[in-house]
Parts: C-alpha cells; structure tokens; sequence
C-alpha cells in the first residue's frame, strides 16, 4: 500500500487514498488548463467551476435547503467562535451554550469578549464524560441563538441526537464530524466546521448558515467579519483558499462515488463497534465516555488503572507497527483513535489485532 501508514490523526487527518491519486494525476495540468490549481486565478472560469463542484457537492451530500448559504472561508473553526457571536448576538439576547468540553470552552472565551451568556446545560463537573440529558437543558426560549458542538474531538462524546430548541437558531460546531451522517440540515440556524478532518485539508472553513440569519449583523461590524459580504460575493471577497477547496470537491466527489452519506454512515458506526467492543471486550482497556454519548469518530481509551507508562508503551510500539497518531490529548491523556470518514476499516481491525497483542504481552 504504497509505504502508507494507518493514520489515526485528529486532524489534519487522514484523507481518501483515491482523492490523493486523484490530486496527484491533476497536480501539473488541471483539466487541460495548463497549470495546476495552486497556479490559477481564483476569478479564472476553471476555478469557479471548482468552487461550484465543491458547493453542489457538499449541498447534494448533506441536502442542504436553498434558503442556506454554504461559505468558503479561512481562519479554522476558532475563528467562528468570534465571528457567530459577531453577526448573530443581540443585545438583550443572551446566548445559550451547551457546554461540552474543551471546544465549547473555547468558544465561551470568545463570547466572554462579545456577548452575554448563559449555560443551558453543562457536564464539566463530571470532567465532560457525558452529554446532558433533555431534562438536564433549559433554553431560553429568547436566546440569540444556541452554541452546541456536535462531536467533542478531545473528550470524545457526539452528540446522537440534537436538541430540539424551537424557534432559536441551533448553531453546530461540526469540526469533528460533519458528513459522517446524515443530518436534517433544516434544523440548523448554522453549520461550522475547519476542513482538516472530514472535508479536507486545513486552511479552509465550511459554513453553512441560514441566509435570513446572515441579515441580523449591525452595518458596522468590520467586511471580512460579514456573513453577508461572503454570502454576495460567493466567496469571493478576497482570495480563498484555493486549493484546499478543491481538494474538498475532489472528496465530495469520493463520497458520491462511495454511495453517499448512508453508506458512509454505516461504514462509520462499524468501525465504532468494532473498537469500542474491543475495547470493553476484557477490562484491560477502558472508555471513560458514558455509553450512549460515545463518539464514533474520537474514540478515547485507556489501560485500565491509567497506567500511564503502558499507555506510552502502546504509543511507541504501535507506530513501529505503522498506526500513527494514537496518543491521547494532554488533557485527557490515554489514548485516542480518530477514525473520521476516510479512515479504513482495515485499519481499524488492524488496531484492534494490535491491542489484542498488546494485551497478551503487558495484561
Ligand atoms: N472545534 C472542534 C470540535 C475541533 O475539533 C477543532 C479542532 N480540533 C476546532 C473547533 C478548532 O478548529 P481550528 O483549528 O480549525 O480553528
């Protein structure tokens, strides 16, 4: 297989072997263009027509209503942490967040700078292990919006079901997990999502927003800072990140070609079982997530004990055995597996032969 690793990485991530082939073929000469796409002018018709396939492709995968903008912008996920508080916060509107974990705190920063807010919900005295219950969350039914991160990379809980909130905009942080299911996308005021893990490469960020809500911004608030500027210029305002979003189109393309979002789906929730039950199998390993919260695409473990210098062990002797990126966030420790969209089966049953071995030689 090329000298390539299995690469467990939380992000930048793994992308599709067939997109990187594919990448590889075009690099010199795009279509008969005579130049590679890092090469083009973003305002050329070659590259619009990229930008177009990446648009179409994403807005047919995930079935996104036409009364919704999808945006191709720069500054990762964290700079949305600023930028949604900034075109959608109303003075007398506190936000509600549903705080998670370590991305939601972040996301918190940046309103304690812009916004008012309140908690609706949070599980941080149980160090993020689950996700609030219905019964847990009170919304105020007079919020400017509510803050949700669908998949906690770093605590590894996801959301299964969204929170019905009624008439206020859900805005969804999908870093971590956008196109690994199908979602009702009508149900969101706002989409954000940093490419690096499921979309493609980072330097790009995918925003999908209701266009209405694009509207509430004060006339004041800085160009770039504007919904509405990207919105009518259709990404355009100033140089975006070209090649980045071709590679996206490139795995939207992937995507279709695979069968679309159920098959991609199905493919996810298998090789979450396939984990998590080797993971709960003997009591060596263990999930410190609340079972029903398990992310299906972070999937955080740990020897049991927490003992550290095995952990360090599995790290070092898994990479020897080429799967690459399993040690755990600093924060959390343990270990971590991510397993987003183009991640293979095959190498997640190659992981779990390895902790299988792992176990017999150090349990
Ligand atoms: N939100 C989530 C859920 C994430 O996983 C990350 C990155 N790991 C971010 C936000 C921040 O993304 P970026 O680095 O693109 O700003």
């Amino acid at each position: 297989m090329t000298g390539r690793v299995y690469n467990f990485n939380a992000g930048p991530a793994v992308l599709p072997l067939p997109v990187l082939e594919r990448a590889k073929e075009e690099l010199l000469n795009f279509e008969n263009s005579g130049m590679s796409v890092m090469e083009m002018s973003h305002r050329s018709k070659e590259f619009e027509s990229i930008l177009a396939r990446a648009e179409n492709g994403i807005r047919k995968i995930l079935g996104i209503p036409e009364d919704y903008a999808v945006l191709f912008l720069q500054g990762g996920a964290s700079l949305q942490f600023a930028m949604v508080p900034m075109n959608l916060y109303r003075e007398g509107k506190p936000v509600d967040v549903l705080h998670t974990g370590a991305w939601t705190k972040k996301a918190i920063q940046e309103l304690d700078k812009l916004a008012v807010y309140r908690l609706a919900a949070t599980t941080e005295s149980e160090k993020f292990r689950r996700l609030p219950t219905r019964a847990e969350i009170q919304f105020n039914p007079g919020a400017s919006y509510i803050h949700i991160c669908s998949n906690n990379t770093i605590y590894g809980t996801q959301w299964r079901e969204f929170p019905d909130p009624g008439d206020v905009p859900l805005v969804a942080d999908m870093s971590s997990d956008i196109l690994s299911r199908r979602i009702d996308v009508s149900r969101f005021g706002l989409i954000f999502a940093g490419a690096q893990k499921n979309l493609g490469p980072a330097g790009l960020t995918v925003v999908i927003l209701r266009k209405d809500l694009a509207e509430k911004a004060g006339e004041n608030l800085t160009t770039m800072m504007q919904y509405r500027t990207h919105i009518k210029e259709k990404s355009l305002y100033n140089t975006p990140p070209t090649f980045a979003i071709y590679i996206m189109y490139l795995v939207m393309d992937w995507i279709e070609k695979e069968g679309g979002l159920s098959v991609i789906e199905k493919r996810n929730e298998e090789k979450a079982r396939l984990l998590y039950n080797a993971i709960d199998r003997t009591g060596f390993y263990y999930n410190p997530c609340e079972k029903k919260d398990r992310s299906y695409m972070n999937v955080n473990f740990r020897i049991t004990g927490d003992r550290e210098d095995l952990e360090a062990k599995f790290v070092e002797e898994s990479k020897k055995a080429g799967l690459i990126g399993l040690k755990g966030h600093r924060s959390v420790k343990g270990l971590r597996a991510s397993i987003y969209n183009a991640h293979p089966v095959a190498g997640v049953k190659s992981l779990v032969d390895f902790m299988d071995e792992f176990q017999k030689k150090n349990g």
